[in-house]
């Protein structure tokens, strides 16, 4: 007999959602999570968009969840998989400390990963100047002069929220215009933070920790240096399916590596689903990782009974 009805690997607020309408919906679940709990929603300093929290702790809100989960009875792991199971009847999911958990279903809830630049020293300087979470690391930069790369949604925030506490606060984008919601753009363009337009970051200097960036612009091929104490990456994300590699069944993905799903959150393999930003979804917000999570919960309900 399986140890659960349903494990849930990723407890952000996808994993979480689909934990807490799994175990109201009769399920025991076990939810397995490789970091801390919450996702990258935790590591957001200020949720503006999730509908009946307005301007909510990213880290308050996630954790809110994961107690709203744990409070229906979900229980909650850390651990690494280190190798997965999924094809027949009884699924398994085999922990870095050896540890095995078996379950009749499973939904795919591990979210995605920032990514890097590319950058020579970039490993050797992360945590010496480069960071790749503004929340966590903005604090360390306090009057300091910040560069934060990228023309998203979280490089924008970034930057509005690194302004509150940096000195000087740059913001490095590829093309002349931003890929945020307008009403970021709007914000960033009428705020201190200075953009550097048709932008990209070639080198970054610094024995033991990061002290200049040399900066590219791609129109004119112009190299200049930017003396930086920080530069916040905000490229995007890897979703995080590597763990998929080994499995004893071919779980479809796309070409950039997401989990192909039905809108059932089914995926090709029986009795596994899928929900959150390592989908293939044309939205990754936190409200779409939870109406994910509700629904992949639901369709394993409907599967199992
Ligand atoms: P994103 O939307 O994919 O944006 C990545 C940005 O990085 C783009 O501007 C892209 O440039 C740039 N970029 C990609 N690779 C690069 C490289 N190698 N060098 C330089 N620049 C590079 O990623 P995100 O901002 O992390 O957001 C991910 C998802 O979460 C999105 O769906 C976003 O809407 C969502 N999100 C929502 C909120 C919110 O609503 N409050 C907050 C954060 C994130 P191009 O524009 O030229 O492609």
């Amino acid at each position: 007999m399986a140890d659960f009805d349903l494990i849930i690997l990723g407890a952000g607020p996808a994993g979480l959602t689909a934990g807490i309408y799994a175990a109201r919906g009769g399920l025991s679940v076990l939810t397995i999570e490789s970091k801390a709990p919450g996702g990258q929603t935790a590591q957001t300093s200020t949720v503006e968009n999730f509908p009946g929290v307005p301007n909510a702790n990213g880290f308050d809100l996630a954790y809110t969840m994961l107690n709203q989960a744990k409070s229906f009875g979900v229980k909650v792991k850390t651990g690494q998989i280190d190798g997965i199971t999924l094809d027949g009847e009884e699924k398994s999911v085999k922990l870095s400390n050896g540890k095995e958990f078996s379950s009749r279903a499973i939904i795919i809830a591990t979210g995605a990963s920032p990514r890097l630049l590319g950058l020579d020293n970039e490993r050797e300087l992360t945590g010496a100047g480069i960071s790749y979470c503004a929340t966590c690391d903005g604090m360390f930069f306090k009057g300091k002069t910040v560069a934060v790369v990228g023309g998203g949604n979280t490089a924008v925030e970034d930057a509005l929220y690194l302004e509150k506490l940096a000195g000087k606060v740059y913001l490095i984008h590829r093309r002349d215009a931003l890929r945020a919601d307008k009403i970021l753009a709007d914000r960033i363009k009428s705020s201190g933070v200075e953009i550097l337009w048709d932008s990209v970051v070639e080198k970054a200097f610094g024995g033991d920790k990061l002290a200049e960036i040399e900066v590219k612009n791609v129109k004119n091929g112009s190299l200049s240096r930017v003396l930086v104490d920080g530069l916040f990456v905000a490229v995007g994300q890897i979703p995080n399916t590597s763990f998929l590699q080994n499995a004893d069944i071919k779980v479809d993905l796309t070409e950039g590596g997401y989990v192909v799903c039905d809108k059932e959150m089914q995926t090709n393999v029986r009795g596994v689903f899928v929900c959150g930003d390592v989908r293939e979804t044309p939205l990754r917000q936190i409200v779409t990782a939870c109406a994910d999570g509700a629904i992949a919960a639901n369709s394993a309900i409907k599967y199992l009974q």
